[in-house]
């Protein structure tokens, strides 16, 4: 806390992600040998043509401040690619790009949110949800699910947080921490709730949305009663390995998009010219051509669970998306190992952090303090030295 500083962000929490990323950063400059499993981060390359096309639109000389919203080249990218993988239409005027989804969503919760606003957040939830919320003015109301329902939340336990102020529901699947997927029946039965309740909008952040193992991806907004309520979210980070390219987008009613791009226009402006080209090239790829990394994930989560298994004490689901694993770890809470007292899942990750050299994430700051998060977007060889040491250091 700094006095000199706005309340606003000294009330704000770090991202716990980045900081853990940071941490294992600095130990690592230190000399020591740490495996990073904190950060949700694919490690494969870009895909070359990707590549290719940033390539060559610093060759045709693109330089200049984009449209707040994004080329229209793009956008059309975006409208095709929301026709061809989520059967959801989409016109110009309802598409946003912007430096991340993470500006999507912030951009989301600045126009959204009035002081006082309730924002339903199914947990566990991505970590910066909450503090993205809270900083537009809103209340994060967690809705807790547990393992033994796969970290899913019911009908009923929606229905029951839902108040007169309540403005905003957001959530993933696949889940990031969790890797749960809901089911098309699944999602329907929360719409069921939803629809009794208008002046409630719902953002589906669906940035895992190739990295599923299950049949299929469902969108909210597919279903004809919740598209005008509904914001679908997604980015080229994740399933074309664009974490640093910065580019996320929007999909919503035109209002909103509008909004968005107000906030935007005196925010950041449009979104980086040379990745936004790069973006057309890989939302014009069939997804066929990112198959490879999603069967790559799918065998680390085999390898992964496999070894997991392997330690007493540690309770996993089996996520079905994404490239996390988020464990239950509570068995340890009050136990003493190698004269550190483990009272809860920040000490948890620590102990793993200093004793095994492996970073891991708190689950408190996705909002289930029982777990830890694991991302198993690393190598074979990282997962397996890994998941050796922290069985040593928990035997
Ligand atoms: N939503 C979820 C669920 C995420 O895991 C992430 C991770 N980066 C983001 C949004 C933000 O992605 P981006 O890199 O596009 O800002
Ligand atoms: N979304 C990733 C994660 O959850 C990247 C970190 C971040 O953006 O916070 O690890």
């Amino acid at each position: 806390m700094n006095p000199k500083l706005s309340n606003r962000v000294n009330q704000m929490a770090t991202s716990a992600t980045l900081a853990m990323a940071a941490k294992a950063r600095e130990l690592r400059e230190q000399g020591k040998d740490i495996i990073g499993l904190s950060l949700g981060e694919p490690d494969f390359t870009v895909p070359n043509f990707v590549k290719n096309a940033a390539i060559q639109a610093v060759k045709d000389d693109y330089h200049s401040y984009t449209p707040v919203d994004g080329y229209g080249d793009l956008k059309q990218a975006i409208i095709t690619k929301f026709q061809r993988d989520n059967k959801l239409t989409y016109t110009a005027s309802q598409i946003v790009v912007s430096t991340g989804a993470k500006q999507s969503l912030a951009n989301l919760a600045q126009v959204l949110l009035n002081e006082g606003d309730e924002v339903l957040l199914p947990a566990p939830y991505w970590v910066s949800y909450s503090d993205i919320s809270k900083v537009a003015g809103g209340i994060p109301v967690e809705i807790p699910t547990s393992i033994n329902s796969d970290f899913k939340v019911t009908p009923e336990a929606l229905e029951a947080a839902i108040t007169p102020k309540t403005k905003l529901m957001i959530y993933s699947s696949p889940c990031n921490p969790s890797g749960s997927v809901y089911s098309k029946a699944e999602l329907r039965a929360l719409a069921d709730v939803l629809v009794k309740h208008p002046n409630i909008i719902v953002v589906s952040d669906e940035i895992y949305e190739h990295i599923n193992y299950t049949e299929g991806h469902v969108s909210m907004a597919g279903f004809p009663d919740m598209y005008d309520r509904t914001v679908t979210v997604n980015g080229v980070s994740k399933a074309f390995s664009m974490t640093g390219w910065r580019i996320g987008y929007i999909g919503a009613p035109e209002y909103i998009a509008r909004a968005c791009n107000k906030m935007q226009g005196q925010v950041t402006s449009g979104a980086n010219c040379i990745a936004q080209r790069a973006t057309i090239a890989a939302l014009q790829a069939q997804p066929s051509e990112i198959q490879y990394m999603i069967d790559a994930f799918k065998e680390r989560r085999t390898l992964i669970l496999g070894l997991l298994a392997e330690i007493p004490g540690i309770k996993a689901n089996e996520p079905d998306g994404a490239f996390y694993v988020f464990p239950d770890i509570s068995y340890y809470f009050g136990k003493t190992l190698r004269g550190k007292t483990i009272d809860n899942a920040g000490d948890f990750a620590l102990y793993l952090l200093e004793e095994a050299n492996v970073a891991t994430v708190t689950g408190q700051a996705f909002g289930d303090p029982s777990c830890i998060r694991i991302s198993y977007a690393a190598s074979e060889e990282d997962i397996k030295e890994a998941l050796r040491r922290i069985k040593e250091a928990l035997a």
